[in-house]
């Protein structure tokens, strides 16, 4: 049967490839409602044509609409995430259109994740096409805002995933030619930081003012200064503003944080400092917002035993040593998590997510498909 799946794959490359190039085209930003419904609807008829089963619709008011879709029977079931969103605004196409380059297949979302979509639903074909028996259902999710946080998402997620033996994530494998599958997601919190002070003129009565800038200065060297790179906490203020004028003693400032940890025990260590932040002077008032926007996907006992069985298929099968690493980002996978062992990065193999070089290996599409195929015969029936 595992060798059957793959001469399967392999023989359906060009067509994978075809496929790809009709959703790299239609282009998805996360924020254009109907240009996302478009790759909606076609992930639907491809679905439809390749798979089969049940698809459920869930309409979506700002951003695009989720789908559903089961394939198979049993009381339970492996569950598969998919985002159909890029970070690509429109018109990028034809700044960086699809276009193939030896084994490099380049475009606008190949990497981050469209591959990652066809080589799940090929994955399925297989598995449906050669009639491999399983004892479990298979539930795909074609999500939509992954990119912007999965607002509108989250909830469907976690629903499923607590359904759910085990979850497969088809985000891209870590950036290199090995293409090493995520074992572990750092948690991201995001805060705004408002301070507030008082405003005078620099210049005729700088004594009468209280500097929010200074303020936040003085608190923007403080949480960097919380970092701690042995542990894998990093906090960092990426965008920060404030003040009307160079002569006015400035009144309001305003930053956005972003903080990373490895552990929940260094969540509840970090964001009691942030949220604690005190004022170091009278008039002046700071407002922090915000909280944790990813929470961490630990390398659990369950995890690793999930990433030993995809490396055992990929040595005994598909010839290859299949390796594993931490991901500084998250995902949709790091709230699956913590419902249902998780593995992550199981798409496409390539380099440049959210990067004009995006690209992904097409030899390793069929590779990764039939991994993807063989992980979900084993896990469904052991
Ligand atoms: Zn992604």
């Amino acid at each position: 049967m595992e060798q059957q799946v793959v001469a399967f794959l392999k023989e359906k490359e060009s067509e994978m490839v075809e496929v790809l190039k009709g959703l790299v085209e239609l282009e998805s930003p996360s924020h254009d409602k109907e240009a996302v419904d478009q790759v909606g609807k076609q992930v639907q008829e491809l679905y439809r044509k390749y798979v089969g089963g049940s698809i459920q619709k869930f309409n979506n008011e700002h951003f695009g609409d989720h789908y559903r879709c089961e394939f198979g029977e049993g009381d339970e079931q492996i569950l598969i995430l998919a985002h159909m969103d890029t970070v690509w605004s429109k018109g990028t196409i034809e700044e960086l259109p699809f276009r193939i380059d030896g084994d490099k297949l380049y475009g606008p979302g190949s990497f981050d994740m469209k591959g990652g979509i066809v080589q799940g639903v090929f994955a399925l074909h297989a598995l449906k096409t050669l009639q491999v028996p399983l004892k479990t259902k298979v539930v795909m999710l074609f999500t939509t805002d992954e990119e912007i946080g999965s607002e509108s998402s989250r909830e469907l997620i976690e629903a499923e995933a607590k359904k759910s033996k085990y979850v497969l994530v088809l985000e891209s494998a870590a950036a290199s030619t090995k293409g090493k599958l995520k074992t572990s997601r750092k948690g991201v919190g995001m805060f705004t930081i408002k301070v507030k002070g008082r405003a005078a003129h620099s210049g005729i009565e700088p004594e009468k003012g209280i500097s929010a800038i200074e303020e936040l200065a003085r608190q923007t060297l403080y949480l960097h200064g919380l970092t701690d790179f042995e542990k894998g906490t990093t906090l960092n203020i990426g965008l920060i503003k404030g003040g009307s004028a160079s002569n006015v003693v400035a009144a309001e400032a305003e930053a956005e944080l972003d903080l990373r940890v490895k552990n929940t025990a260094e969540f509840n260590r970090i964001i009691p400092l942030i949220q604690g932040l005190t004022p170091s002077k009278e008039g002046l008032s700071i407002e922090v917002t915000g909280g944790i926007n990813r929470p961490v996907m630990e390398k659990t006992q369950e995890i690793t035993k999930m990433f030993e069985t995809a490396k055992e298929i990929a040595k005994e099968y598909l010839d290859f040593d299949l390796e594993d690493q931490a991901s500084g980002g998250g995902s949709d996978g790091s709230f699956a998590s913590q419902f249902a062992p998780t593995l992550d990065g199981l798409g496409p193999v390539g380099d440049g997510a959210h990067a004009s070089n995006e690209h992904l290996r097409i030899s390793q599409m069929p590779v990764r498909s039939a991994l993807v195929a063989l992980l979900i015969e084993k896990l469904a029936n052991e």
